[in-house]
């Protein structure tokens, strides 16, 4: 299949001033964003993007988890379209990019091709994914996460926010809830443009981040027993200090991460230690072991390396222990091909890049279990995203939907 010429670009001015006169729909405090999932703003928001695709020739599709998908046809009505997109909505103090950015530039494409009378074999369809932030309704990327089939729509509609409001009552009351069922599309590919919310583009200069993995999660709680003693009359050869095995323990988690330098991070974020009194010796210390990778071999490796330290530690003080997985997701592979598409659109187009891991959750890790897909990501200022004060330029954002356009079309075929 031909590539796309090197001269096809997307309109950066246009993109801008859509992700611009979005951002005027639940303005934040801070001069950032406050369109919650479900809300009022929302709605307005999703209206708008609506109205866009509908300007643009598109027919739009709404599922019954709110999920929008704006379909421009294909040349062949057989062929199964390509996806692109993100979501709309932010977190209570979010920017005004995350996310959004993914779902406009899917519209900037289709605009793109209008304007140029594009024809591909494959429909295009840019997508409005309901609820990824997960701050109201947790758990995050949780529409995404029922089409893929991760969750049930009853279980879904059944989450409840801080004021008690279920998820299926808000949706209803915004008048977002379709008819469509969920999950029920299928796709030929899905592509998501994201910022990066983190720091390593910019500080290495790359225009372009071409995501090939998600990390993965194992979280372990540890409960280590010894006994509480009083910490002035007990000698020292009799102490069964259960915090300090923890500490030993602590230095292994460290030191097993390091060995799986650079990908691989390990720590306890969540660590209690009992009676937690100045004058007595912790009887009991429980503590959670957070370790990530893009690897699934090496978080395994990673927790049974964990468990045989910890082992050995506590039998050399003569103290109990007891591991427990209580959380944990695998490693996200994307689609080679679609990876490689996306490479070479950064190539062709003359985009410095590198292959980038994400460390954070979005959309396509889920839609990757049921489709071929990969990820864009630009640069953001300081990395600093989840705050009104993020910031990415018109050049980054014009630079990621540009070879979101290249990824799309290669893979939706021209036909003239
Ligand atoms: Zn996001």
């Amino acid at each position: 299949m031909a590539a796309p010429a090197q001269n096809l670009r997307i309109n950066g001015d246009r993109l801008w001033d859509s992700l611009m006169e979005m951002a005027k729909i639940g303005p934040g405090v801070a001069g950032g964003n406050n369109r919650q999932t479900l809300t009022d703003e929302d709605a307005e928001g999703r209206a708008l993007f609506q109205k866009w695709c509908e300007d643009a020739g598109c027919s739009m599709g709404l599922d019954q988890m709110g999920n929008m998908f704006a379909r421009r046809e294909g040349a062949d009505a057989e062929a199964l379209p390509v996806y692109v997109g993100s979501h709309l909505d932010t977190q209570p103090t979010g920017g005004k990019y995350d996310g959004v950015l993914g779902v406009l530039g899917g519209l900037e494409i289709i605009r793109t091709l209008n304007d140029l009378g594009i024809k591909t074999k494959h429909p295009i369809v840019a997508t409005n994914w309901t609820n990824e932030e997960g701050t109201r309704y947790a758990p995050a990327m949780l529409s995404s996460g029922v089409f893929a089939g991760m969750h049930t729509q009853d279980w879904a509609y059944d989450r409840e926010d801080a004021e008690g409001k279920k998820f299926g009552d808000e949706l209803n009351r915004i008048g977002w809830r379709g008819d469509e069922e969920v999950g029920a599309r299928k796709m030929h590919a899905f592509f998501e443009l994201h910022i990066e919310q983190g720091p390593i583009l910019e500080a290495e200069g790359k225009d372009i981040g071409v995501v090939t993995h998600g990390q993965g999660l194992s979280w372990t709680q540890v409960t280590v027993t010894g006994k509480d003693a009083h910490t002035g009359s007990t000698p020292m050869p009799m102490r069964k200090n259960a915090g300090l095995a923890m500490a030993r323990i602590l230095e292994k988690v460290d030191e097993i991460a390091w060995s799986h330098a650079p990908h691989a991070v390990g720590a306890a974020g969540h660590i209690d230690v009992y009676p937690n009194s100045r004058n007595v010796i912790p009887g009991k210390a429980v503590f959670t072991v957070d370790f990530r990778s893009p690897e699934l071999d090496v978080i395994t490796d990673m927790e049974n390396r964990l468990r045989v330290a910890a082992e050995d530690i506590v039998n050399e003080m003569g103290l109990q222990i007891e591991f427990e997985k209580v959380g944990g997701f695998d490693p996200v592979k994307f689609d080679e091909g679609c990876v490689a598409a996306v490479r070479d659109a950064a190539e062709r187009l003359g985009y410095s890049h590198t292959d980038i891991i994400s460390g954070a959750g979005h959309d396509a890790c889920w839609i990757n279990r049921v489709a071929p897909t990969a990820m864009v990501m630009c640069p953001c200022v300081d990395g600093l995203s989840h705050n009104e004060a993020e910031e990415i330029s018109k050049d980054w954002a014009a630079a990621g939907a540009d070879v979101l356009l290249h990824a799309v079309v290669e893979t939706a075929e021209i036909v003239e």
